[in-house]
């Protein structure tokens, strides 16, 4: 199968259009990472999305939609803050989990009762979702457990020859994956951390829970089968937390000597303190939105040019930078972890 890279206009929206109805799949830009979509109401193309990534069958997937779509099509319940946490924050990185109608495929939730759903606010995605007017499944466009994609160049990495068409958007300006908030009880929880944070789902409803259990630099899981290694650069990772500077150095020098090409991935001040040093670095940047949209596009980066990454984690924890904190503890995980 050819792939094509198309830029989002008249035409390409009217191929993409085919190949969903068709039952087909289409590659998408949104704010955060690119998307791999498929009509959430046919079950083949749902299956598909799976095993072309080569997904594990428990990990759900989140419907997107168009501002203009009614989701009631969809989904039923939906309490008063569900409501005010749109107004808010969509069309937007966050994901909202209601309980399922059994309205998509049963694929989609994989044997969940709820359903997830979003509103992008990437104008390309706006248009390929009212082009098509139904809601379209569409997981982070990589292979399983390789680094989510930042850019149509990098879905073609992973996906060259198994789709046909990469819908073109330019670089995605979030750069990590939407919230996800559980809007089933009496207040919002957070079940993935992202670029809508808790202090801003707080603000709008009051009370914000967030369930994530988090790894820590050199933490094993602790309840097999609670998180998957995800994000992963094909290199050797190592994670140090900001106070770790020295015993990073220390395993630089012991990888290098093995003849290992070594990088450091890090935020600004730390990077250039290491380039001043002769150390390669790849550089996170200063802000917390800035770290968020160079974090998977670095990830990609430091596998073709390093043998071994030492991660540096930032020292700011909050915020945004629970999300990339997340993923980034994800990217460097020890590979005892059970996927
Ligand atoms: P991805 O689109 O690759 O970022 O993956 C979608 C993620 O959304 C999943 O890994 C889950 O973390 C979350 N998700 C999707 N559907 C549900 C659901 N029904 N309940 C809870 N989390 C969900
Ligand atoms: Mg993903």
């Amino acid at each position: 199968m050819i792939t094509r890279i198309e830029p989002i206009n008249e035409q390409s929206l009217r191929y993409a259009k085919e190949i969903i109805l068709s039952g087909g799949v289409v590659a998408m830009p949104t704010e955060t990472v690119y998307g791999l979509g498929g009509s959430a109401f046919n079950d083949e193309a749902v299956k598909k999305i799976f095993e072309i990534k080569g997904r594990p069958n428990d990990n759900p997937l989140i419907a997107h939609v168009h501002p203009e779509y009614d989701i009631t099509e969809i989904i039923d319940y939906d309490p008063p803050y569900a409501a005010d946490l749109r107004k808010a924050f969509l069309p937007g990185p966050l994901t909202l989990v209601y309980p399922s109608t059994g309205k998509v495929s049963p694929r989609v939730s994989c044997g969940l009762n709820t359903l997830a759903v979003r509103v992008p606010s990437h104008k390309g995605a706006q248009a390929f979702l009212r082009a098509v007017n139904i809601p379209v499944v569409a997981p982070s466009a990589n292979l399983s457990r390789h680094v989510s994609p930042t850019s149509a160049r990098h879905v073609y990495d992973d996906f060259n020859g198994k789709i046909p068409l990469i819908l073109d958007g330019g670089e995605c300006t979030g750069g990590i994956e939407s919230t996800v908030a559980d809007v089933t009880g009496e207040y919002p929880v957070i079940l993935r951390p992202g670029l809508i944070t808790r202090e801003m789902i707080e603000s709008v409803c009051g009370r914000c829970d967030v369930y994530a259990p988090e790894l820590k630099p050199g933490d094993r899981a602790k309840s097999p089968g609670m998180m998957y290694k995800h994000y992963s650069p094909r290199c050797i990772t190592y994670l140090f937390d900001e106070n770790g500077g020295e015993a990073a150095r220390q395993t630089a020098r012991r990888e290098a000597a093995q003849g290992r090409r070594v990088y450091f991935l890090c935020e600004r001040s730390v990077a250039k303190a290491l380039c001043a040093e002769g150390e390669n670095v790849l550089d996170l940047g200063t802000s917390e939105t800035e770290m968020a949209a160079n974090l998977f596009a670095l990830l990609r980066k430091a596998e073709t040019v390093a043998d071994v990454l030492i991660a540096i984690e930032p020292k700011k924890k909050d915020g945004v930078m629970a999300g990339v904190l997340n993923r980034l503890r994800k990217a460097c995980a020890s590979k005892d972890i059970p996927h």
